[in-house]
């Protein structure tokens, strides 16, 4: 677990990649740098909006974008497939504003599912749309578009045949890195507005039509400024169940908790018994950080006014980016 604090004038933001690491055993330097430099794209990306002064919802969807557009990490480009070979894509994004949010779920063809939930927010009049509506209202709003071949990736098509393989068996999957993956971005701006932006492929071999956490506002996604901000990633269903952001944020209104304390009872005490491995990232409206995970790891970063870059993966603290 994580933690670091902002003074209430600075804007602090929070990424992850999914809580689906490799196992360290398989994890070689390669890729380890090579997962690094992708949560390090996407700080950046967010950070170069936050530093010049712009707005949290802005700086989540950039941030959300690079990661959707880096093959490594579950969303957009890298997403899973269902059990029937196919990918369908889950996005939402929160403005903590006025909780004005948008969500799609069971999408494939725009090339950042980010933007479409945020079309569906400024556009729609909605909140959810999903499917071929969905993608619809997404090419009458003209986004960018992509062929299948664009999402295609080896490693997931091989984690499908693993898992299709693995459940013909009988046998337990115990690879969180096949299981998990979503990525996620939270922040307060420089103005005290916070947003929160999820996208994901969803679970490896899911259920075609099934839908997870991330899209649901309130289980993986939720910005309210009087509260915090949150993207969550793990086994939604548990996330879902248990309103796993909206919990949070409530242990912060009615309980008086603070951010650190409401979000690591939900991790660790709440959803963990109940079978809910994953983690979440989150930041509240004075700018505290804070993203605990109850599995091996989850893929992450933090980038706040002073403009370090840090990263981390596994247990162990984030690492700052000496590069240049
Ligand atoms: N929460 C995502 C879902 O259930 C998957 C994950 O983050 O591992 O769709």
């Amino acid at each position: 677990m994580t933690s670091t604090s902002s003074s209430d004038t600075g804007f602090s933001l929070a990424i992850h990649g999914g809580a689906g690491t490799i196992r360290r055993s398989t994890m070689t330097p390669e890729r380890e740098a090579a997962y690094h430099a992708g949560l390090r794209r996407s700080l950046e990306a967010g950070r170069a909006i936050l530093a010049d002064g712009g707005g949290a919802l802005d700086a989540v969807s950039a941030a959300v974008m690079a990661l959707e557009d880096e093959p490594l990490f579950n969303a957009g480009r890298g997403a899973v497939y269902t059990s029937a070979g196919k990918q369908e894509m889950d996005a939402a994004i929160m403005d903590g504003r006025d909780r004005s949010a948008g969500a799609v779920a069971g999408i494939c063809g725009p090339r950042n599912p980010i933007l479409a939930a945020r079309a569906v927010m400024e556009h729609s009049g909605h909140v959810v749309l999903i499917g071929e509506s969905a993608m619809e209202f997404c090419r009458s709003r003209g986004l960018a578009f992509e062929e299948e071949s664009y999402f295609f990736t080896e490693q997931r098509w091989k984690a499908l045949q693993e898992t299709l393989a693995l459940r013909k068996s009988g046998a337990d999957d115990q690879d969180e890195s096949r299981k998990h993956g979503t990525v996620g971005a939270v922040a307060r701006d420089r103005h005290g507005n916070l947003a929160a932006a999820t996208s994901t492929g969803g679970m490896t071999a899911k259920m075609p039509g099934r839908v997870g956490d991330s899209p649901v506002i309130g289980a993986g996604t939720w910005a309210d400024n009087e509260t915090c901000a949150i993207s969550a990633t793990g086994h939604g269903e548990i996330f879902i169940r248990y309103a796993a952001a909206h919990e949070i944020a409530s242990r912060m209104r009615y309980a008086g908790q603070s951010l650190e304390d409401a979000a690591r009872i939900v991790v660790i005490d709440v959803l963990k018994p109940a079978g809910g491995s994953g983690g979440i990232i989150a930041v509240d409206y004075a700018g505290n950080v804070s993203l605990p995970f109850n599995s091996s790891g989850m893929y992450r970063g933090v980038v706040r006014q002073d403009g370090k870059l840090l990263t981390g993966i596994y247990k162990e603290q984030l690492v700052e980016f000496q590069g240049a």
